[in-house]
């Protein structure tokens, strides 16, 4: 099994440091962390989609204005995870399955460049998105970029499974066993992150459960930056919920006993800290984050 991190939706929003805690200047830095994982038997599996080459090409009125206006993606289609995946030397058709952290428009973009994939997710976030009840629901769940929504494959909240005092649903179908959803719900109703026991040890993709590494990673006081904060809360399912749970995951992070390398989508030092953790694809361009900021990471 071999991971590749990519980032499918690179944003430059305005605020610097006070969105991402490191930049320097007027606009900060975002990723759209998603994860290619080359498996043994199944084939390719990816952990979200970022953007879509039709969300690249033609952002409006596929994306939602308010909050593509404040995180100012960088439409750009050679980074969608079509094309990076032509660029590692593979055919869309690889791709068997597509693990979500959730649905919403900057996770979910890719999903109809996939067609033959199956989705797994869980079953709360299928509903709400089909549902879209209320203004925030309907900004965030962009039906026209799922597809057939025949192949999602939903999971039961109450499966039974356990993962270092997690729930998890243990067994995706037609997945191997090492990679497990574990349900984290606040930033939406079925939230969940994306564990995988690699090689080098297991790591937990876990999605908007929150924005900034100091959230989970930096010792007591540290807070999110402000910009990032805000938007957290502004798209916030339920904030308390997803407040509890990033504390569980700052449990998780300090327990000795648990060795599993956790980070988020939209942290850039973590981008830049994981790809140099899996010894490959460590960002070749120019305008990517600097490696000062994998030092700060560390
Ligand atoms: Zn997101």
């Amino acid at each position: 099994m071999r991971i590749h991190h990519l980032d499918c939706g690179p944003m430059r929003p305005p605020g610097g440091a006070l969105m991402d805690g490191v930049s320097p200047g007027l606009f900060g830095r975002l990723t759209c962390h998603c994860l290619v994982i080359e498996t043994d038997r199944d084939g390719l599996v990816l952990v979200d989609t970022g953007l879509g080459l039709r969300d690249m090409l033609r952002p409006w009125p596929r994306l939602p204005a308010l909050n593509a206006g404040l995180l100012r993606f960088r439409f750009d289609p050679d980074r969608t995870m079509l094309r990076r995946l032509k660029h590692l030397g593979h055919s869309p058709r690889d791709v068997r399955h597509i693990v979500m952290t959730h649905l919403d428009f900057d996770h979910a973009g890719g999903l109809v460049d996939f067609p033959a994939a199956r989705v797994h997710l869980m079953e709360p976030e299928t509903v709400a998105a089909r549902r879209r009840r209320g203004l925030l629901d309907r900004m965030r769940y962009r039906p026209v970029q799922w597809g057939d929504t025949h192949r999602w494959h939903p999971y039961s909240e109450r499966t039974g499974g356990r993962w270092f005092g997690f729930d998890a649903v243990v067994q995706l179908d037609n997945l191997p066993p090492e990679i497990l959803l574990v349900p984290l719900p606040g930033h939406t109703a079925g939230h969940a992150g994306v564990a995988i026991e690699t090689p080098r040890g297991w790591v937990l993709h876990a999605g908007d459960t929150y924005f900034n590494r100091a959230e989970v990673h930096a010792g007591e006081g540290a807070s999110c930056p402000p910009g990032a904060a805000a938007y957290e809360y502004m798209m916030a399912w339920n904030a308390p919920l997803g407040r509890a749970n990033q504390a569980r995951l700052r449990a998780l992070v300090r327990d000795p006993e648990a060795p599993v390398a956790v980070f988020c989508t939209h942290d850039p030092v973590e981008f830049v800290a994981m790809s140099i953790w899996s010894g490959r694809d460590v960002p070749q361009a120019a305008d990517e984050p600097a490696t000062a900021m994998a030092t700060d990471a560390a």
